[in-house]
């Protein structure tokens, strides 16, 4: 089978029985190679529904939270996005077919830089990667129209909540240590409102507003 099939079996079969209907963001994993964001060792594995191990202990998340996650952004094409957690860059690609510039932030040195030479293959030039602390947030470069952080939170931290434009939404999965929820939050003339999501399982974020390193 070629990794066209299996991209299109993922998407036909883990995403849309599952409720996800945004054909743009459908179309775009459909399109991005899953299996370069992967050590070739697990190459076979890269369209299986679950997450996969990116080294340093992180993951890149399964496919179906990546749907989940960008469906909510609501991404029409024109936004400029922040994302928390670039890990093995595969979700920054999504953004970056669906949002005009995006901003990434990883904490650890060596995935961003590996995910900075994946996307640079694929030819993105829409993507700008850093290395930090992203809880703290890209001040030079916001506000950000969309926030997304994909790694799991004590609460929202609240340097995001301040680099969000108004009308921005800023999405996280925010609970304890080993199981979160998805929240939602649409900041709309200076007011926050949150919606729940869908319950998952994220690495932890660590930083000065998420969890302290052990
Ligand atoms: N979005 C990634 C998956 C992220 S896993 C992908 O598509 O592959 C979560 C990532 O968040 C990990 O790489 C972890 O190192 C990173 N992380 C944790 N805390 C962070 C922080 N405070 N700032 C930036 N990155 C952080």
């Amino acid at each position: 089978m070629t990794f066209q099939t299996l991209r299109d079996i993922m998407v036909d079969f883990q995403l849309v029985p599952r409720g996800l209907h945004d054909k743009r963001v459908l179309d775009a994993m459909k399109k991005i190679p899953r299996q370069l964001f992967v050590d070739e060792s697990l190459w076979d594995r890269a369209y299986d529904d679950m997450a996969l191990p990116v080294g340093e202990g992180q993951t890149i998340s399964q496919p179906y939270m990546v749907a989940v996650m960008t469906e909510l952004l609501a991404l029409s094409g024109n936004e400029k996005v922040l994302e928390i957690g670039t890990g093995s860059g595969y979700q920054a690609a999504v953004l970056a077919e669906l949002s005009r510039e995006v901003y990434s932030i990883e904490r650890i040195g060596a995935l961003s830089e590996k995910a900075g030479e994946t996307l640079r293959n694929l030819g993105y030039i829409n993507i700008h990667l850093r290395v930090g602390d992203g809880t703290l947030g890209w001040p030079e470069a916001a506000p950000f129209d969309r926030i997304l952080i994909t790694a799991g939170a004590p609460d929202m931290p609240e340097p995001l909540i301040g680099q969000l434009s108004d009308g921005g939404i800023i999405i996280a999965p925010v609970g304890d240590r080993f199981s979160q929820q998805l929240i939602r939050i649409t900041k709309e003339e200076g007011h926050l409102k949150s919606e729940y999501h869908t319950p998952c399982m994220f690495v932890p974020l660590i930083g000065e507003y998420g969890w302290k390193e052990e």
